[in-house]
């Protein structure tokens, strides 16, 4: 069985059934997962119908990050071809509670658009991929927070803070309140609730980048415990 990504899901996943985890390699120093470990792009499509045949995968556990579209879009395409049996692991996503000041964004350019209107000093916490789509906004300044140094483009104005979860409401509290931050950016990822939570008792606004689309058809679920169950049925 092979399992994408090294979310907390995939690694829980990979504590409790004996898989193949398969990390992309982003980042320098990762999580590894328990057991056997691959690293690296398979190639496209071509390239990882070639690795399930080789492999002689019996199974495929897509829990890569819900915004890792194009990878989800391989391993569908994938398992489509070769008929091994494909199941999503994706942890909801987040629900607002009364005290939130909510404004969805369909991607991350709509989340940009949005700023201006919202406040000067952004958290923006959409990970280091994502800064680009923020580089023009001259008039916001930004704290972004990833695991890996962001590349140009960058917004003018910007602190870097390198660091991993999880975070905890007390730290993230202390961390608006030093940087003065007017708004704050997510993506939808769903998990750890800390700097929402601090932004609701803060009266702080988020802009929340929705989930791309799963391809048509996927079978999906939500826990790791569904994700263990349907591996065992699969006999
Ligand atoms: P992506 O855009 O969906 O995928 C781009 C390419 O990266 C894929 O075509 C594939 O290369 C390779 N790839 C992605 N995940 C892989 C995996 N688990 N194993 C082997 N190759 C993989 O992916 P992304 O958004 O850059 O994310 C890369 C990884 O970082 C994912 O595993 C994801 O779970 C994790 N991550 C992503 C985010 C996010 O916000 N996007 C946040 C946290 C963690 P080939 O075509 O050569 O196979």
């Amino acid at each position: 069985m092979l399992v994408l990504g090294g979310t907390t899901e995939g690694r829980e996943l990979a504590a409790r059934v004996p898989v193949v985890s398969s990390l992309a390699g982003r980042t320098s120093r990762p999580l590894l997962p328990h057991g056997e470990v691959r690293i690296g792009g398979f190639g496209g499509v071509e390239g990882l119908v070639r690795y399930l045949r080789a492999e002689r995968i019996s199974a495929v556990v897509d829990a890569t990050h819900p915004f890792a579209a194009t990878m989800t879009a391989h391993a569908a395409e994938a398992a489509r071809v070769t008929g091994v049996p494909l199941l999503v692991l994706r942890r909801p996503g987040w629900s607002s509670q009364p005290g939130d000041l909510w404004f969805r964004a369909a991607d991350l350019m709509s989340a940009a658009a949005l700023l201006p209107s919202l406040g000067e000093r952004v958290f923006l916490t959409t990970g280091r991929q994502s800064i680009a789509a923020f580089a023009g906004l001259a008039g916001c300044w930004f704290l972004s927070r990833s695991v890996e140094r962001p590349e140009p483009p960058l917004p003018q104005r910007i602190e870097v803070l390198l660091d991993r979860g999880p975070f905890t409401v007390d730290g993230e509290r202390e961390l608006l309140r030093r940087h003065r931050i007017d708004v704050l950016v997510s993506k939808d990822s769903g998990g750890g609730t800390a700097k929402l939570d601090a932004a609701r008792e803060q009266g702080i606004p988020v802009v929340l980048v929705d989930r791309p689309p799963l391809p048509a058809g996927v079978l999906t679920a939500a826990t790791v415990d569904e994700a263990v169950a349907w591996t065992a049925q699969l006999g």
